[in-house]
Order: structure tokens, then sequence, then C-alpha cells
């Protein structure tokens, strides 16, 4: 159970930007205005800060998939 996919899962714009996400996983997320994915990541090496940076959000936007799948796992 590799996360191959991460992304916002927002219906109506919902990050606040509150940069918790970029504070606990700095090499996934990026909070410049709205948070943002970082291109080319390797999320497999990242798996327990982007889980624990889900966590953290608190409008829980944010997204994981794994395994190839499209399907969000959390
Ligand atoms: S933790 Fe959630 S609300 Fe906060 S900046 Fe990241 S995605 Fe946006």
């Amino acid at each position: 159970m590799a996360i191959t996919k991460v992304w916002l899962d927002e219906s109506e714009n919902e990050c606040t930007m509150c940069g918790a996400c970029e504070a606990v996983c700095d090499a996934v997320f990026e909070v410049p205005e709205k948070a943002i994915i970082k291109e080319g990541v390797d999320f497999a090496a990242n798996e327990a800060e982007i889980k624990d940076a889900a966590d953290s959000c608190p409008v829980a936007v944010i997204a994981y998939a794994v395994d190839g799948s499209d399907a969000r796992a959390n």
C-alpha cells in the first residue's frame, strides 16, 4: 500500500491557507497562498508525513490514493 497520488479534495475552495500541511511535510506541500502539491515528489518516501499532514488539515481536504488508484484512501 504505497501512496501514489496526493491532491486537495475540495468542492468549494475549502483550504484556509493555514500552513499546517507545509509545517508537517514541506517535502510535498507548499502554501504560497492556497496549498499546492509539489511536482515530482516521491510520495512513497514521505508517506508518514503525508498522512500526518492529512490528519492536521483543519478542513480535511488533503486526500491520497494508493497503488495507482484514483480513489481517495483516507
Ligand atoms: S492544512 Fe489544509 S487548510 Fe491548511 S494550508 Fe494545508 S490544505 Fe490548506
